[in-house]
């Protein structure tokens, strides 16, 4: 099998520790050894990247995206101008942008039309390329909606969404996603109401605990996504392995992670872009100082789950329009820097070791150690000193994905606008007589 010798560099081995020089000998999908400088043996037709004066680290693990969203606007146009077929393609490009941006690994928890398992497996069997994956099939939600609200059906299916209208419903879709080959179960625990201020809780304790016991039962692991504390607690105690977001914590809800060895992906990032560069493309426009309120009220309890020793992932949201593909996968790990107060060293551990939660692949992927997977970056700068080096692409000298470097040369992949898929509006304004007689 072919080897591949990355030496002259610096290693940060995502555990924690700090850099140290070092070379790192791959062979096919496989680190088979690290040592220090001009130690290792390797066979004489290696091939050799120069990795000095660089960085050397794990590819980064995304824990929470949406690779089937095409960078989307709207949640009119997600729900009702999008088509399974050209979601499929549009995915298929959007993929390479992740490894381009330096993620080897990406955890999907709910896919539009229910596509995730198809991708993952073209993945896997080298039909496109891709990052490793692991994904849900839809969300389930209850008749109240989550963010979308009054767009989700009373029941039935949309997008993204699958409807469940009682104990036995949720039971018999968390086993119907698993049949269609879901790594993960995901739950809309909360969503929006009008005249209702922020998210709220929307499933039933019991119906929460039909889920998780339902998948637990046939070996698959439950997400949910929760914006109140209530719905945190909820979810946790019901059992569910991981929670998205998890806004305003409470000491108790903390304290019950612990207890149930329940995981966190807060996913700051769509706020953060919201917060800082919001208004530069029309978004959230004088509301900068509620996002950033929401951020410091969340991070500071996110502090407190870390130091309690509460897994911490990181995850991008990418799919969206504040978020698109490709450009925010180290955004998160700069807001754990700046908001919680971690080192970057600290951070480069969420975002590639604890990734592995998500992944389902602990003690496989998300350090460079002997026996783990050869997902490798190599970097130009030091993210130990300055972790928004991990946002810049063009600070990734190369990438190595399954022990195969990706061809960072080619053009970015990119498609023009699909006719029916955006949303189009007959007007910005509402011609009232007066705005037709203004003067110019
Ligand atoms: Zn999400």
């Amino acid at each position: 099998m072919r080897e591949l010798l990355i030496s002259g560099g610096r290693l940060i081995d995502g555990t924690g520790v700090a850099p140290r020089p070092a070379d790192v000998l791959l062979r096919g999908d496989e680190i088979v050894a690290v040592g220090d400088p001009g130690t290792v043996v390797h066979a004489p037709d290696a091939t050799h990247i120069d990795a000095a004066g660089k960085i050397v680290m794990p590819g980064l693990i995304d824990a929470h995206l949406h690779c089937t969203f095409d960078d989307v606007q709207s949640n009119d146009e997600l729900f009702f101008h999008r088509e399974p077929t050209m979601a499929a393609l549009t995915t298929a490009q959007n993929l390479q942008k992740l490894l381009r941006a330096g993620v080897t690994s990406f955890m999907d928890p709910d896919t539009a039309f229910g596509i995730g398992p198809a991708v993952r497996d073209a993945i896997t069997y080298g039909v496109i390329e891709g990052p490793r994956m692991k994904t849900g099939y839809q969300a389930l939600f209850t008749a109240v909606g989550g963010t979308a609200g009054r767009l989700i059906p009373d029941s039935g299916q949309v997008g993204y969404a699958q409807v469940v209208n009682s104990v036995d419903d949720v039971i018999m879709w968390t086993r119907r996603h698993i049949k269609y080959g879901a790594d993960w179960i995901k739950i809309h625990a909360t969503g929006t109401i009008p005249g209702h201020q922020g998210e709220l809780l929307v499933w039933s304790a019991d119906e929460l605990k039909a889920s998780c016991d339902a998948a637990h039962e046939l070996g698959v692991p439950v997400t949910a996504h929760c914006r109140s504390d209530a719905s945190t607690l909820a979810a946790v105690r019901a059992g569910c392995d991981l929670i998205l977001h998890a806004s305003f914590l409470s000491p108790d809800t903390v304290q019950a992670m612990v207890d149930h060895g329940t995981a966190v992906c807060p996913t700051f990032t769509f706020l953060a872009n919201l917060a800082d560069y919001g208004p530069i493309v029309g978004a959230g426009v004088g509301q900068a100082d509620l996002f950033r309120g929401e951020i410091r009220a969340t991070a500071a309890m996110m502090r407190v789950a870390y130091d309690a020793g509460v897994p911490i992932l990181c995850g991008s949201e990418s799919g969206f329009a504040l978020t698109p593909y490709g450009h925010w996968h180290g955004r998160e790990m700069e807001v754990f820097v700046n908001e919680l107060g971690l080192s970057p060293l600290e951070a480069i551990t969420c975002g590639t070791r604890n990734g592995a939660i998500a992944m389902r692949m602990e003690g496989e992927i998300g350090t460079i150690e002997v026996g783990r997977k050869a997902d490798v970056l190599v970097v130009d700068g030091d993210p130990s000193t300055d972790i928004r080096i991990l946002n810049d692409k063009s600070r990734f000298a190369h990438v190595i994905s399954r022990g195969i470097p990706v061809d960072l040369d080619r053009p970015w992949p990119q498609h023009e606008r699909i006719p029916g898929s955006k949303v189009s509006n007959w007007a910005d304004e509402i011609l009232t007589y007066d705005l037709a007689r203004q003067p110019e």
